[in-house]
């Protein structure tokens, strides 16, 4: 079903972020007969390019990072129609004028902040002083947004100067994957698991997203950020609320996003001992992380691993692992519930136990796995083993992987149908950096360095002794 008519103007157009993700995204939407036949793509940004150079530069970026499998020879010319450029700069007035005349009057206006955020603000004044967008606009921003409580507030109120907050999609992509939304088909569509999703059920839920890569050309902004800023305070908070939020009324923008809130102002401060951080070390054939940044003193986190505790009714002494980093053994997102130990075994402890975990991928290969505990196949008595009812979304829905949409085509999709429900609040991005800011401000008082790590590993020895104290482990990053 296409999306009402749009004009989409992307700042930034040329920068790495929509070459990767954006303008691949919207193509494949395009093919996918989502985009209206008259639907305007402007890119915007400070380098000459006219609207021929910057076709030439989409239709790279689309061939490079993937056009899907059902686009037909000729759709690229045909999305490539649709897409217009115009040189502008945020911060001062050349190309306004031109690109507010590009603009057309009765479709749905949108922005894509994909600039730094630092020309946020000059971008949402321009906006308005030149007349582009009025109360109906959209504007789309990328993180990270602020890099503390202060310059998030500060953020949230240049923005709010220009646009109301109905009008502000503050991105973060992990809401936009296909198993985050179908975490909550599986919480609130069906009987068999919300009645157990509460602390007398859940040992624990552990949150994984592991990286093999280094900073790459990152190093500089990264290093400011650390996996603290860079991970923990957006993605991972994010994937902790949807876990922990209780049931919202209706699927709706701020009945979700009120849940949500409630989570991360329920989270208790940190406890410092719960908490490991790292840096990857060098080895024999590569360089580690302050290579990479090029400091040599840098005490920025690549890996950090932490407890938490939501106080509320369901979830006191229900205790959140949170684990994150850089150049680890393998790849992949998780989010694991833990569920008890059956109280009592009519087995015998020579049968063997196990319990249940239900195991919720995010990449790679989105999908979902139960452990169900069954017997053994065999004569051989009673001894009871683990297998997994594995559910991957790709075979489920009889599609290929690449078939399922990128988190940016839903997202952008979504800007343009005016749903936020899978968007940032401006209050639930100030709570998590009201979470976050404290443990940043402890290492950084205390003069804390975080531990080496080796490269491939799955991250430093205090990662794995928080949960061996607990008498728990970290599932295996594969
Ligand atoms: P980039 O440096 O590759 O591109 C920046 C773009 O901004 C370029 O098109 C440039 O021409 C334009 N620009 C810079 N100054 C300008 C000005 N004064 N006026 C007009 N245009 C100007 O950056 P990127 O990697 O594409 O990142 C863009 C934003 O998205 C950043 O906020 C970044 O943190 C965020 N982000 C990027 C990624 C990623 O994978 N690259 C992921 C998540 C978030």
């Amino acid at each position: 079903i296409p999306v009402d008519n749009f004009d989409l103007v992307i700042f930034g157009g040329t920068g790495d972020l929509a070459r990767r993700k954006i303008l691949p995204g919207l193509f494949r939407r395009y093919c996918a007969g989502q985009i209206p036949e008259d639907a305007q793509i402007i890119g915007a940004a400070r380098s000459d390019e006219g609207d021929e150079g910057f076709r030439k530069l989409v239709g790279d970026a689309v061939r490079e990072f993937g056009g899907g499998r059902h686009c037909e020879d000729g759709t690229l010319e045909n999305f490539l129609e649709r897409v217009k450029y115009v040189r502008v700069d945020a911060m001062g007035d050349d190309g306004w004028e031109e690109l507010q005349g590009r603009l057309r009057l009765g479709v749905v206006k949108a922005f894509y902040f994909s600039v730094g955020p630092s020309l946020f603000g000059a971008l949402a004044e321009r906006l308005r002083s030149f007349g582009l967008a009025d109360d109906d606009s959209r504007v789309v921003v990328e993180k990270p947004f602020g890099h503390d409580l202060e310059t998030a507030r500060a953020l949230n109120a240049t923005l709010a100067q220009h646009f109301k907050e109905e009008q502000i999609y503050r991105i973060d992509h992990y809401l936009g994957k296909e198993t985050v939304q179908n975490l909550m088909a599986v919480r609130f569509g069906n009987m068999l698991f919300e009645p157990l999703w509460n602390s007398q059920y859940v040992d624990h839920i552990q949150i994984t997203v592991a990286e093999t890569v280094d900073v790459g050309g990152r190093g500089g902004y990264y290093d400011k950020s650390g996996a603290m800023r860079d991970m923990v305070q957006n993605h991972l908070m994010q994937l902790l609320c949807l876990i922990a939020m209780e049931p919202p009324a209706r699927f709706e923008p701020d009945a979700v996003r009120d849940e949500k809130l409630k989570v991360i102002r329920a989270l208790d401060p940190v406890d410092y001992h719960h908490i490991a951080r790292g840096q990857y070390a060098a080895d024999d054939d590569q360089p580690g992380y302050r290579v990479h940044v090029g400091d040599p003193r840098s005490k920025t986190e690549s890996f950090v691993a932490l407890k938490c505790h939501i106080s509320n009714w369901r979830w006191a002494g229900t205790p959140f692992y949170l684990r994150t980093g850089k150049k680890l053994r393998g790849r992949g997102s998780e989010i694991a519930v833990v569920f008890k130990d059956a109280p009592h075994s009519i087995f015998g402890d020579e049968a063997g136990r196990h319990n249940n975990i239900l195991a919720i991928r995010l990449q790679p290969d989105e999908g979902m796995t139960l452990g169900v505990t069954i017997k053994e196949p065999g004569p051989g008595g009673m001894r009871l083993i683990d297998v997994p009812l594995d559910m991957s979304f790709a075979e489920a829905l009889g599609a290929e992987a690449e078939d399922v949409p990128d988190a940016y085509e839903r997202l952008i999709m979504d800007v343009i149908r005016g749903n936020q429900t899978l968007f940032m609040r401006g209050d639930e991005v100030e709570a998590a950096w009201a979470w976050t800011d404290p443990i940043i401000e402890g290492w950084n008082r205390r003069g804390e360095v975080p531990k080496p790590y080796d490269a491939g590993s799955s991250g430093p020895e205090d990662a794995l002794m928080l949960m061996h104290r607990d008498g728990r482990k970290w599932r295996e990053i594969k």
